[in-house]
């Protein structure tokens, strides 16, 4: 909580991944597999972002009830679980790129 007279401090998120590196040949150091992320990781990723943007968009000014301090365990839960919907949808919308409308794929509208 920021001391009154003086501004808030805006709230820092920090998300640490581990993901496998890319597969290089030794004799040139050229990318042989690149590093992609599997659906899990994928989904892991949009889910702790989903924390992150609840703790760094928080307007409460009170450190301990916050972004996703002080929150009930099932509601610190409910962005995180939106943003791993935007992962499934987009596993779902995959079809849709030989969908097009007016020359242009569907899955770039
Ligand atoms: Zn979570």
């Amino acid at each position: 909580m920021a001391p009154p007279g003086t501004p808030a401090r805006l709230p820092v998120a920090i998300l640490v991944c581990n993901q496998a590196p890319p597969v290089t040949d030794p004799a040139t150091g050229a990318v042989v597999t690149p590093s992609l992320m599997t659906f899990d990781q994928c989904t892991t990723l949009f889910h702790e972002t989903g924390h992150g943007l609840q703790h760094m968009l928080t307007t409460v000014d009170e450190g301990a009830v916050s972004g996703i301090s002080g929150v009930e365990w099932d509601a610190v839960e409910q962005p995180s679980q939106f943003m791993e919907y935007w992962v499934r949808a987009y596993r779902d919308w995959l079809p849709l790129r030989a969908v097009k409308c007016h020359g242009v794929p569907l899955m770039y509208h």
